[in-house]
């Protein structure tokens, strides 16, 4: 059985160019980049190499890119970097209800250190007002942190009206463009932001890498510190394989981007136009405002995960909108704040498509998901209640249609 991969938000390919780039620095090149001898400058220039290509991605300055280990370490950077930066200056931070826990849990953690966190709630689209942003700030107000795409439903944020406010009133703007970047232009100079984070498993490139755009002259503390690395921002010997290929799969993914935008848009809109026609079939979060990738569908009485196990029986790799926490089903942070009611939330699947992502398998999944779903409600007492026109709320998980 051939596997179709739809998961594309959680870990990409990673691209042949991409891998040829990285080999030499596993085997041949293998030297520190502080090392003064012809090892260490070999991996030194391999290493501002990537920094340009980095940079020309999101348009900014080669000087202005830190590679770190990641989109979690780059959210963290940023926020506990300016929270340390500008203490003394004020204690309050803004961002959303839907961001990626890389972010939230920088904030829930800064809480408890005694800073205020205004949570600036989405509307039913998935998409926060750029005014109640706005409405939150107050002279303490630090920094804002509000995300390029949400990873889940993938509506796009307007981070370039909320850039300008945070320009006029002259606070640090952090972006988490991770799954932004490469998939639509992000050009930090639009956008308006003195930080950005990227990860490089995201755009076909390796796992463990990743970027923080600091805009010059943004006051950031280091997280770690140790022999200086990185403009003092990170310190640590240098992932070079890891580097290389982070900017290999930034210059590949600038290369191409408008032609795998279209490619992906065009196969989106087909999964998305044909799970709709099935019955009490609902798209998760705005339809326009959306990454050219993404496809979330909530099927009403049913269970996503059993959804996702019963597709990987058929090969099919796919995610839901909830997050499996100790073996007990919570509801998607993302979802709810969508104002759904929660017994709605836990229907639904996540399906996110690249470049490698052909027509056939699109037409693949939409063989599979109908019947797979029909099977599910075809013993969910939820789906029936529905079908009988009886109310539904405060539904316990065991309502649902689960797998043995
Ligand atoms: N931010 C967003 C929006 C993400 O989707 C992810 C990963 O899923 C991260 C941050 C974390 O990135 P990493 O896996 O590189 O730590």
């Amino acid at each position: 059985m051939e596997r179709i991969y739809l998961d594309n938000s959680a870990a990409s390919r990673v691209d042949a160019g991409v891998l040829e780039a990285m080999l030499p620095y596993f085997t041949a090149k293998y030297g520190n980049a502080s090392s003064l001898h012809m090892f260490g400058a070999e991996a030194k220039d391999a290493m501002e190499a990537a920094r340009t290509q980095a940079a020309a991605l999101i348009n900014a300055k080669p000087e202005e890119i830190i590679f770190t280990s990641g989109g979690t370490e780059s959210d963290n950077l940023a926020i506990k970097g300016i929270a340390a930066a500008k203490c003394g200056k004020g204690d309050h931070i803004i961002t959303t209800n839907i961001e990626h826990p890389a972010v939230l849990e920088p904030c829930r953690y800064l809480e408890r250190l005694g800073y205020k966190v205004t949570y600036a709630r989405v509307g039913s689209d998935g998409i926060v007002d750029a005014n109640e942003v706005a409405k939150a700030i107050t002279d303490k107000t630090i920094l804002i942190s509000v995300m390029h795409a949400n990873n889940e439903i993938g509506t796009i944020q307007p981070v370039e009206e909320i850039g300008k406010i945070a320009r006029e009133r002259g606070i640090t703007f952090h972006t988490d463009a991770v799954q932004t970047a490469g998939k639509i232009p992000v050009d930090v100079e639009k956008l308006g932001v003195s930080l950005l984070s990227i990860s490089a498993h995201k755009l076909h490139g390796p796992k463990g890498a990743g970027i923080l755009y600091v805009r010059e002259g943004t006051p950031l503390e280091p997280l770690l510190h140790g022999g200086g690395h990185e403009n003092g921002l990170r310190s640590g010997t240098e992932n070079i394989p890891g580097i290389v290929g982070t900017g290999k799969a930034c210059e590949v993914a600038k290369r191409d981007l408008v032609a795998n935008a279209a490619h992906m848009l065009k196969l989106r809109d087909r999964l998305i136009g044909g799970l709709l026609t099935l019955d009490e079939a609902h798209l998760n979060g705005s339809r326009e405002r959306r990454l050219p990738n993404n496809a979330n569908i909530r099927f009403l009485g049913i269970e996503g995960e059993a959804l996702v196990l019963l597709l990987g029986e058929k090969g099919i790799a796919a995610s839901t909108g909830s997050a499996c926490s100790s073996k007990k089903l919570q509801a998607s942070h993302v979802l709810l704040a969508l104002g759904l009611p929660e017994w709605q939330t836990h229907g639904s699947l996540r399906l996110t498509l690249s470049k490698y992502t052909t027509a056939e398998e699109i037409d693949r999944a939409l063989a599979e998901i109908p019947p797979a779903v029909a099977r599910l409600r075809a013993m969910s007492p939820v789906w029936k209640k529905l079908k009988a026109g009886e109310k539904i709320g405060h539904v316990k998980e065991k309502g649902h249609a689960h797998m043995g």
